[in-house]
């Protein structure tokens, strides 16, 4: 059954043009994450690699299509597990076009599990992975934020945060976090999540990406999983913890991927997440409660991944 991968180009509502691209690229995300590990390498390099693949791709809302804030910067979030005990993740950070690399380099030369900010930025400086401000603040993305301000000040002013919900329906092209959870031939298991946030949010402000049990979680012999979705109410619920457990007494990805959406969707509401998940046997999951979601998964026996963007409607998990 081993290995497999699945990863993930965010969830809400998909807005029409792109989503071909978008699937091709997480098409081939997949296939470079699962490659590296039909080569013998670990779930950990797969899942950093194929996050690497969708935050240079700057159509999803990570590494060069990353968001901005209300006042006009982009703060990045990123986290990175596996089973063998690593653990790294970074929030805020300014200037990194690679965050999932940076969370990686925190495990690994770190005594620390999270940096933030100026001492993430730090570190990214020492290791080269700073880019110029320009890279992640593009022109078109400031004129996006005026526009999306300009509408959200037509309504209730600076409401924004109560009405949260709200403003995602509004705003459609709100999700596009990824991430990619991946089990490899020795049945080490791994994730990684990576994000620009959402448009709109508070300086400073930290999601559910870098917080482990809610954005990115991963248990030796059991299996890994990767969130998206509106990180408060994902920070809330330990999503990500909540699959793991599920997985750990036996459910399949794919059993535990939907079940704890859908104890999600009973104790805080729909519209709000969606997981992607694998088992230390090979087999992946994905399940959400908001209008639609892209994903790609490649599992053992496939010639190449497949990428797919199921609305609401047609759910159902891979197998
Ligand atoms: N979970 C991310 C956050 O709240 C957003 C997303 O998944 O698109 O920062």
């Amino acid at each position: 059954m081993r290995p497999a991968i699945i990863v993930h180009g965010g969830a809400g509502r998909l807005r029409g043009e792109d989503v071909g691209r978008r699937l091709e690229v997480l098409r081939g995300a997949a296939d470079k994450g699962y490659e590296i590990m039909a080569r013998g390498g670990s779930a950990l390099d797969a899942v950093v690699e194929a996050v690497v693949v969708l935050e240079d791709s700057g159509l999803f809302n990570a590494g060069l299509g990353s968001a901005l804030t209300f006042d006009g910067v982009a703060e990045l979030d990123a986290g990175v597990m596996d089973g063998e005990g690593l653990i790294g993740a970074v929030a805020a950070v300014r200037g990194v076009k690679n965050p999932v690399v940076l969370a990686r380099r925190v495990a690994e030369l770190t005594d620390h599990v999270l940096l933030v900010g100026e001492g993430a930025e730090r570190l990214a400086r020492i290791l080269g992975l700073e880019v110029p401000e320009e890279v992640l603040v593009t022109r078109e993305k400031l004129e996006r934020l005026r526009e999306l301000k300009a509408r959200w000040r037509r309504g209730e002013d600076y409401a924004w945060l109560a009405k949260l919900r709200k403003l995602v329906e509004e705003h459609p092209g709100y999700f596009g976090t990824v991430g990619a959870a991946a089990v490899d031939g020795e049945g080490r298991v791994a994730a990684a999540t990576s994000t620009g946030g959402y448009w709109l949010k508070l300086r400073g402000r930290v999601g559910d990406t870098p917080i482990p049990g809610a954005g990115f979680y991963a248990l030796k012999g059991v299996g890994a999983c990767s969130a998206t979705g509106i990180g408060e109410y994902i920070i809330r619920f330990s999503l990500c913890r909540a699959v793991c457990e599920l997985m750990a007494k036996g459910l399949p990805a794919e059993q535990a991927a939907r079940e704890a959406i859908s104890r999600m969707s009973a104790e805080l509401g729909e519209g709000l997440a969606g997981v992607v998940a694998v088992d230390a046997n090979g087999g992946v999951g994905y399940a959400f409660n908001t209008e639609a979601m892209t994903v790609a998964y490649r599992a053992a026996g496939m010639e190449r991944a497949a990428a797919l963007a199921p609305r609401k409607a047609d759910q159902r998990a891979t197998a």
